[in-house]
């Protein structure tokens, strides 16, 4: 598996999976082929998780090539995305909360010999080990692994999700607070309360390809119960007027000022904010913050290449940049850094999620009626 940290690797890599391998994407995408064969999905999440491409773009030149109706599969995972982001935008506790627990937790377990064994991949279930030595090496899983691994991790091997989520992001080059967040929550059986995800021996078995066989796990457990429930809080996306001429921040999940509804607007510079593992809650792997400073460092050539002014900053030097407005860093560690420093600056939001959080506010069920007119508004 190889990732290279560029735009131009990253369209590449979306004409050739639009080309060669959506038509099949709804019949083939459950499979994990194992490491070596990803074609039959996209792989695309470590570039949109940062703003490299964006869902408007992969929408549109999806629809190019087929009719809705031949790849709504593949709309609706690529929209998934957004909808985990807005019900985490409604509901911003969920993320503060599942931090304190973390933090907690993390103390009890520091020395659990289950908990050890675990993130080494050195359990009785040959597949987790495997995983976790994928997850390791290559900073990505198929989406079935994920859903198998998260309920292994918290069925089986019975360890908190908040720790096996906190391994997650550590790792993974799509590491996102929501989609990470929410699908283990969701794989617990707290985020829909009662309903959760048992991974199954002949699931694993099929959906591998048969690369494992005889796995003895817990298929019975009951989900996790969670005493906290969350209300919406009502919040308004709202763009400020009288953009032009002001700093613009842009965080780690908008590198590609290019595509930005803002890309004609005239700022005076812009900083490009580095966030390394200092100011955050939970420390990624040196291959993670790799990734992300040679993905900043990519946007900064490519800004420079259309002669805008522009720097990579430290997000600690943030308070010294007067005037500014930022891309909207989203729910996450960015935004935490911003409001634990009680730096205030004005947000910019996508006419996509504007448009789009609106019906966050239950489940995906329901989400998924609105994406015919999801769809009609992009731009
Ligand atoms: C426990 C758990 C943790 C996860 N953590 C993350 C995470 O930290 N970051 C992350 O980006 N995704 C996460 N996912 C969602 C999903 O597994 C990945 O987005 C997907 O595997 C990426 O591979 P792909 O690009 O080949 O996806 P494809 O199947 O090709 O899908 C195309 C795009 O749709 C979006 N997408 C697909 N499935 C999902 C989904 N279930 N939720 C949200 N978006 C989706 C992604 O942007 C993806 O690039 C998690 C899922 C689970 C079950």
């Amino acid at each position: 598996m190889n990732f290279e940290a560029s735009r131009s690797k990253a369209i590449e890599k979306l004409n050739n999976f639009i080309e060669k391998n959506l038509s099949e994407y709804s019949k083939l995408r459950n499979f994990d082929f194992g490491p070596k064969n990803r074609s039959n999905i996209s792989c695309l999440s470590p570039y949109v998780t940062h703003g490299i491409i964006n869902e408007n773009e992969i929408i549109k030149k999806s629809l190019s090539k087929f009719p809705f109706s031949k790849i709504e599969k593949f709309i609706q995972e690529v929209l998934w995305r957004i909808y985990w982001k807005g019900w985490l935008e409604l509901r911003p506790n969920v993320w503060t909360d599942y931090l304190i627990e973390l933090n907690k937790i993390r103390e009890e377990f520091k020395n659990n010999q289950n908990y050890l064994n675990a993130i080494k991949g050195k359990t009785n279930v040959e597949c987790f080990n495997a995983w976790v030595n994928e997850l390791r090496e290559n900073n990505y899983l198929h989406n079935h692994a994920r859903m198998w691994f998260a309920s292994i991790w918290i069925f089986t091997l019975e360890l908190p999700w908040q720790l096996g989520a906190e391994l997650f992001m550590k790792h993974l080059y799509d590491g996102d607070a929501a989609s990470n967040t929410l699908g283990w929550r969701w794989v617990a059986g707290v985020q829909t309360q009662g309903k959760h995800y048992l991974a199954s021996e002949w699931n694993i078995k099929k959906f591998s390809n048969n690369r494992f066989s005889k796995i003895k796990l817990n298929e019975n457990a009951p989900p996790k119960v969670s005493e906290k429930t969350y209300s919406i809080i009502k919040q308004d996306f709202n763009n400020p007027q009288n953009i032009e001429g002001k700093n613009l921040l842009i965080f780690e999940n908008n590198l590609s000022f290019e595509i930005t509804d803002f890309q004609n607007n005239k700022f005076k510079k812009v900083h490009l904010i580095s966030n390394k593992n200092e100011n955050r809650s939970i420390n990624f792997d040196e291959k993670v913050v790799k990734f992300k400073s040679l993905l900043i460092r990519d946007q900064e050539q490519r800004l420079k290449n259309n002669s805008i002014d522009c720097e990579i900053t430290d997000i600690s030097e943030i308070k010294n940049i007067e005037n500014s407005c930022a891309l909207y860093p989203n729910v996450g560690e960015n935004l935490d850094y911003l409001n634990l420093n009680n730096i205030k600056t004005d947000f910019l939001f996508r006419k996509l999620d504007q448009y789009s959080w609106q019906f966050c506010n239950k489940g995906f069920f329901n989400f998924k009626n609105y994406i015919p007119k999801i769809i009609s508004t992009l731009s």
